[in-house]
C-alpha cells in the first residue's frame, strides 16, 4: 500500500541512515490509508533543521521556516517539507502558537496535530505510528479531535473551519464532543485571519457533503459570513419552491459545480430574500429585486474573506444575473453572450441549472435551460457574430465614413451589432457601411 515515491524514500533513507528517525506525516498517511493519492508529502523528524540541511547538503534546500522547524527539500522535481519533531509552546489570541519548542518524541508531535486521522505517521522501519487512534477513526468515518477539543479550538480556532472542511472533503461524520465544542467555541473564529478562513470555506464548499455540513453547521458558517444569518428557518411561502430557503440554498451549492465561485455563488446566491420579502394579497411571497441585494452582500462578504478579485467578481455577477430571463431564442442567446461574455454565460446556466434543481420540479426548466446551452455552443462554433469585435467594420471603419470618435461611434458599432443580430442587415462590410448611411443618418 505505501509505495512511496522515491524521492521520498530517499528522503527519509538519508535520515535513518544518519541516525535520525523520519516518517511521512499528516495528510499524506491519512491519504494514502484512503487509497487517494496524496496532494504532497511531508516528512517528520528527530533532527534539528541545522542536522537536516547538513544532511542534504549538495542537494537543493530552502530554508523555508528554519524557526518552526521546517526545511525544503527540492529532489526531482517534488519539493518535500521535512519538520523537526515539535511541541507548539504557548498560544497567543487563538491563534498560531508564539514559540515552538522541538523535541525528541515522535507521540508529542503527533499530539500537536488537529484531528486523529491527521496524527498518524509511517515509515518503512516501523510501519504505522498511531497513538490517538486515527486508523480506526479513519475506518469509521470519523473527525475526531487529538486531546481535549476546548483546548485545542481555543489554542487554534481555524480547526474549527477545518474540522467541518475536512468532514465535507471526506463525508466525514464528527464526533460527540468535537462536535459539541465546535458550536461552544464557533466565536473563536472572529480572531482568525480572513484568508486562513477563506482557503478552508472554498474547500468546504467543493466537499462532497457540502449540502449537509451547510446545513448541520449553519450556526459555524454564520459567524464567519453574517449575510447568510437570516436564512435560517426561513419559508420560501411561494409554488415555486419547496424548500425553506437554507435547504434549498444547500442543494443547489451541491448541484453546482465544484468550482471556488460557482460555489460561493451559490451559497450567497439568495441571502438577500429575507429583506426583499413582500407578502401578496393570496398570502404568497415574492422577492423582488433579491438577486440584486444578494450580489451586494455578497460583494462585502467575499471582499472582507479577502479572496482574489477575479473569484469575487466572477461570484457576485453570477448571483446579480441568477435570475435573469433569457429564451431559448438564437436573438436572445447571442445577446446574452454578447452582455456575460461566453465564459460567465455558461457558468450562469450552471448556476441556473443548479437553482432550478432546488425548487419545485413542477416548474423544472431544465429542457430550457439544456436548450440555451446547445444554441450558445453553436452559435460560438458556426462563428456567428454576437459582439462588436465580430462586426465586419470596426471603429476605424466608420471613422473613414465620417461618424466622429467616441461617443456616438460606440453607438453606431452597438447599433450595427443590433441589426445583425436581428437580422436586419448581413454582417459585411459593404452591407453594413451603407445600412447605417441609410438608417443612422451618420452621412458626413
Ligand atoms: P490537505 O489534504 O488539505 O493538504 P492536510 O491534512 O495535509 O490536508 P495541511 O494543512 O497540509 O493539511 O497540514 C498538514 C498537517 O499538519 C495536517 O495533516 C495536520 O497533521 C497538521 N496541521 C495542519 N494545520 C493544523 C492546525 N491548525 N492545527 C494542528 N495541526 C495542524
Ligand atoms: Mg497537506
Amino acid at each position: 500500500m505505501f509505495n512511496l515515491p522515491h524521492q521520498v524514500d530517499f528522503a527519509l533513507n538519508k535520515l535513518i541512515a544518519a541516525g535520525y528517525e523520519a516518517f511521512i506525516v499528516g495528510g499524506c498517511v491519512r491519504d494514502i490509508l484512503r487509497q487517494k493519492a496524496p496532494s504532497d508529502y511531508d516528512i517528520t523528524t528527530s533532527a534539528e533543521p541545522e542536522q537536516t540541511k547538513a544532511v542534504f547538503e549538495g542537494e537543493k534546500i530552502i530554508e523555508t521556516g528554519l524557526k518552526h522547524g521546517t526545511v525544503t527539500l527540492l529532489k526531482d522535481g517534488m519539493p518535500l517539507e521535512i519538520t523537526t519533531y515539535r511541541i507548539d509552546g504557548a498560544y497567543a489570541d487563538n491563534r498560531r502558537p508564539t514559540s515552538v519548542q522541538f523535541t525528541k518524541s515522535l507521540t508529542e508531535d503527533l499530539a500537536r496535530r488537529d484531528f486523529t486521522i491527521n496524527a498518524m505517521a509511517f515509515s518503512e522501519k516501523t510501519g504505522i505510528v498511531d497513538p490517538f487512534g486515527g486508523e480506526a477513526d479513519l475506518q469509521n468515518k470519523i473527525i475526531r479531535s487529538v486531546g481535549d477539543a476546548d483546548r485545542r479550538f481555543n489554542e487554534d480556532a481555524l480547526r474549527i473551519m477545518r474540522a467541518i472542511r475536512f468532514a465535507s472533503v471526506l463525508g466525514f461524520k464528527i464526533e460527540e464532543s468535537t462536535k459539541k465544542s465546535i458550536f461552544k467555541n464557533k466565536n473563536l473564529l472572529k480572531n482568525i485571519s480572513s484568508e486562513r478562513i477563506a482557503a478552508e470555506l472554498v474547500k468546504l464548499l467543493c466537499g462532497k457533503n457540502a449540502k449537509q455540513i451547510i446545513v448541520d453547521y449553519f450556526e459555524v458558517l454564520e459567524v464567519i459570513l453574517p449575510e447568510i444569518g437570516k436564512m435560517k428557518n426561513f419559508n420560501q411561502n411561494n409554488p415555486h419552491h419547496i424548500y425553506p430557503l437554507l435547504e434549498h440554498t444547500a442543494i443547489a451549492v451541491e448541484n453546482t459545480p465544484a468550482e471556488p465561485p460557482l460555489r460561493l455563488a451559490m451559497l450567497l446566491h439568495d441571502c438577500g430574500k429575507p429583506d426583499a420579502l413582500t407578502i401578496d394579497e393570496q398570502g404568497v411571497s415574492h422577492f423582488y429585486g433579491h438577486p440584486e441585494i444578494s450580489a451586494q452582500k455578497a460583494k462585502a462578504a467575499l471582499s472582507r474573506l479577502k479572496l482574489d478579485n477575479a473569484t469575487v467578481n466572477l461570484a457576485v455577477e453570477l448571483i446579480k444575473h441568477h435570475d435573469a430571463d433569457i429564451t431559448p431564442t438564437e436573438k436572445s442567446v447571442k445577446k446574452a453572450l454578447n452582455k456575460y461574455t461566453p465564459e460567465v454565460f455558461f457558468k450562469l446556466l450552471e448556476v441556473k441549472m443548479a437553482d432550478n434543481l432546488a425548487q419545485n420540479p413542477k416548474y423544472n426548466r431544465i429542457d430550457e435551460i439544456k436548450a440555451l446551452k446547445t444554441m450558445a455552443t453553436e452559435i460560438i462554433n458556426k462563428n456567428d457574430c454576437y459582439s462588436i469585435k465580430q462586426l465586419a467594420v470596426n471603429g476605424r471603419d466608420l471613422i473613414n465614413i465620417g461618424i466622429p470618435a467616441g461617443k456616438e461611434l460606440g453607438k453606431a458599432l452597438d447599433f450595427l451589432l443590433n441589426a445583425v443580430i436581428n437580422e436586419k442587415v448581413e454582417n459585411k462590410k459593404e452591407n453594413l457601411l451603407s445600412y447605417l448611411k441609410e438608417k443612422g443618418g451618420f452621412n458626413s
